[in-house]
């Protein structure tokens, strides 16, 4: 019987295989370590044919493990958005090294473009900001810079895509060249507004329009595996960028509904129904959902550092042997004893934007020691995501909860602090493997194993723990007091 769900979640440092039941039930998986190319400070780069190479042993290990590609029922992928694959459609092969999301290299063509005063515009139609973070730059970069990109533009054989629609192409083995809507939405070349590549942005950025993929629904019957690669064709119907996939995976698929991933950084994304997104607190506008031709869209907001915060405590300070001892540290006393934590340490992101900003301990005494310090770093984030839940108010949208996930998220105290200074309940799912779930669920509805993809998401979404606010309002005045004096001093 195929009624397995095969997800490849391609992520920034390892591809993985994941197998699910229709159910939703994780059943087996296969991972493989990507490398992490530093040419320079601040270039970040990946090879592209690493990635698929590893893709499709990671992919062939789980079709064994689920008896054969018969057992397959539907194909997933979820990936690490805005990064950049140049390939040749004569080869097949990529052109040149991917450009990663984290790699800041376009940043002055992105200040020149702001100087120009082109920002106010491009948000407004995009949603995002002029920064090397999204995709257009890093296209516009290649074309510039490396002969063989430029050679392929002219000789009318160059393809641009990111990361699910590199793995789309070779999967169909050259058939396809599409992009889902969510992904399309992080590259500054989409309009928000009909969810297609605009010929205008495309010129404000310098990127030929005929280099770029369709752009398509992110479930249904979006494209097939070449019958050569598995022993039979597999249908692809889902594809969706990581986190959009875990705020479908969080399940919150009405307006308002919300989820914080707690990885490396920290992600949140509400869900704003139909109604395209705007923001006058630099929060960004992406595609939630495209199913049918209908758009839902997301407001997002970015902090850059949460888990490397306490990665810092760890490698740096030694404060912490692993991360979970922070938990066992911060139950220990009763209050941080005013000592307070400022993650700058890479700038600030939303909703403050000041890449200039270092970070700040405040409030030491000789009374301080490591279990304060690890205490102020987990206040740290519910500090943080009280900002972010007042810009998103600010910009009409109020948290009735909030649904967490990540690697971070498995820290009880720090799930309980969160509800206690956002004062709404907090939701974590026992399965913490949302990006890859909500992949599955697109993939799942979109074979028609459910009729939709709410009924997908009914079925297939775990158990859920929560956390319900209990801290005293002048104890948590008072979090906010010492936290607001820091902020200003970082
Ligand atoms: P990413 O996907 O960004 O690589 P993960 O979701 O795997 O990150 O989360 C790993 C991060 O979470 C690390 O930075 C680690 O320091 C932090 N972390 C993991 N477990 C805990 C814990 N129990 N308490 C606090 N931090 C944790």
């Amino acid at each position: 019987m195929s009624d397995y769900i095969l997800v490849l979640d391609e992520g920034t440092t390892s591809t993985r295989a994941m197998l699910f039941g229709s159910d939703g039930v994780f059943v087996a998986s296969a991972q493989k370590e990507l490398t992490q190319h530093y040419p320079q400070a601040g270039w970040v780069e990946h090879d592209a044919g690493e990635i698929w190479d590893k893709t499709l042993e990671c992919a062939l290990d789980v079709i064994s493990k689920a008896g054969g590609a018969a057992a397959i029922a539907a194909i997933g992928i979820t990936n690490q958005r805005e990064t950049v694959v140049a390939w040749d459609t004569s080869t097949g092969e990529p052109l040149t090294r991917a450009v990663v999301w984290q790699d800041r290299r376009t940043e002055p063509f992105c200040a020149e473009l702001r100087v120009a005063g082109k920002e106010a515009e491009v948000q407004a139609r995009t949603g995002l900001l002029l920064d090397p973070y999204f995709s257009g730059t890093k296209m516009r970069w290649m074309l510039d810079n490396v002969p063989a990109v430029k050679a392929a533009a002219e000789a009318g054989t160059l393809a641009f895509g990111t990361v699910e629609s590199w793995l789309v192409y070779k999967l169909t083995a050259g058939a396809k060249h599409i992009s889902d809507a969510s992904n399309a939405s992080r590259t500054l070349l989409m309009g928000l507004e009909d969810a297609q590549f605009s010929e205008d942005l495309c010129a404000l950025f310098g990127v030929p329009f005929e280099t770029l993929p369709q752009v398509t629904d992110m479930s249904g019957a979006l494209a097939e595996t070449d019958a050569s690669l598995f022993g039979r064709a597999i249908p692809i119907t889902g594809l969706v960028g990581a986190q959009q996939a875990a705020t479908i995976g969080q399940a919150c698929l009405e307006p308002g509904q919300t989820k914080a991933t707690y990885g490396t950084g920290a992600f949140v994304l509400t869900n704003q129904g139909t109604a395209l997104p705007t923001s006058d607190n630099r929060l960004l506008g992406t595609v939630l959902m495209q199913i049918d031709g209908s758009r839902t869209y997301a407001i997002e907001g970015s902090v850059f550092v949460a888990g490397s915060l306490v990665q810092w405590l760890r490698d740096s300070l030694g404060i912490v042997d692993v991360a979970s001892q922070t938990e066992e540290l911060a139950r220990s006393i009763a209050s941080s004893g005013g000592v307070t934590i400022v993650p700058a340490l890479s700038g600030l992101g939303a909703p403050h934007w000041r890449a200039d900003a270092r970070g700040v301990i405040s409030g030491l005494s000789f009374a301080s020691g490591k279990a304060e310090l690890a205490r102020a770093a987990l206040e740290a984030m519910a500090h943080q995501t009280h900002d972010l839940a007042e810009a998103f108010a600010a910009d009409g949208t109020r948290w009735e909860t909030l649904r967490i996930d990540g690697g971070m998220a498995a820290n009880d105290w720090m799930a309980q602090d969160l509800a206690d200074m956002l004062g709404v309940p907090v939701e974590r799912p026992a399965f913490v493997e949302t990006t890859a779930l909500g992949a599955a669920m697109l993939a799942a509805a979109g074979v028609g194993l459910y009729a939709d993809l709410a009924s997908a998401a009914a079925k297939m979404r775990g158990s859920l723990k929560r956390f319900e606010p209990e801290m005293d309002e002048a104890t948590r005045v008072e979090r906010l007091e010492r936290w607001r004096k820091a902020l200003a001093a970082a």
